[in-house]
């Protein structure tokens, strides 16, 4: 599992939280996972794929919409549009 770190600008080992039940495939739409990236419960079915939280065949795992908007910004780093003229 690995996550994208703005500051390092590269992907780096990621270990959630504990307990979390983290997946990034699932056949099951109604099994409870948790968020990748703040550990809320939801099921899986309600998750989208991250952008920035990914396994080793590079398929996202499931985050809440909440935390998947925010990666919106990590992704414009990532991909070099960092200046504040595309934040708006
Ligand atoms: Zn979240």
């Amino acid at each position: 599992m690995t996550k994208y770190d703005t500051k390092q600008r590269e992907f780096v080992e990621y270990k959630p939280q504990k307990g979390w039940h983290c997946l990034a495939v699932c056949f099951q739409d109604q099994e409870i996972v948790n968020c990748a990236n703040c550990g809320k419960q939801l099921p899986f079915g309600h998750t989208f794929a991250s952008r920035t939280i990914k396994n080793k065949k590079n398929v996202g795992y499931g985050v809440c919409p909440e935390c998947y908007s925010k990666e919106y910004f990590a992704v414009q780093i990532m991909n070099g549009n960092d200046d504040k003229e595309n934040r708006k």
